[in-house]
């Protein structure tokens, strides 16, 4: 069983964040074990091979133009994502752009009318161009009229890595 490639990011605590693309088992490595330090291969318990490409850049950002839909209700988040099935591209409901991704977070334009404050907790989901829906749960940083700064919470970029 393989998995894509994957690129991750070494993060402040000199720790890699991963998740098994297969099973979206959560795992933490130092980067100190690592014997090659640009490049990590292993086997998961579940048996996908993960081979990955190490990124010690601290902030890489990507400028995107991506549908999205942010909520602070997850039933409601969830309702939203079984209208076209599971895909969230075409959906007529978007509330945001996300107009860049970075290594920890991204930004994003909102498209409706916001009252979102910096410290703010919702759920998030988007489709990237190669079809993958991402749903984070993501902090607000920053706020600047219609856009907000937004940091991942759990920081596992798994799905984020295959995009950058
Ligand atoms: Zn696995």
């Amino acid at each position: 069983m393989s998995t894509p490639r994957l690129k991750l990011f070494v993060h402040k605590d000199n720790i890699i964040k991963l998740r098994c693309p297969n099973c979206l088992e959560k795992k933490e490595i130092p980067a100190s074990v690592l014997k090659n330090k640009y490049k990590l291969k292993g086997r998961c318990r579940c048996g996908a091979f993960i081979e990955a490409d190490i990124e010690y850049r601290r902030s890489y950002r990507k400028e995107t133009n991506l549908a999205g839909y942010y909520s602070y209700d997850l039933e409601e988040l969830e309702r939203v994502k079984m209208l076209n099935g599971e895909i969230i591209v075409n959906l007529k409901l978007k509330n945001c752009n996300i107009i860049n991704i970075s290594t920890y977070g991204l930004r994003l334009k909102n498209l409706i009318p916001h009252e979102i404050k910096v410290d703010d907790v919702f759920h998030l989901i988007f489709q990237l161009s190669s079809g993958t829906v991402i749903e984070n749960k993501i902090i607000v940083r920053n706020v600047h009229d219609d856009q907000a700064g937004c940091e991942f919470i759990d920081g596992y970029g798994t799905d984020i890595g295959l995009l950058i």
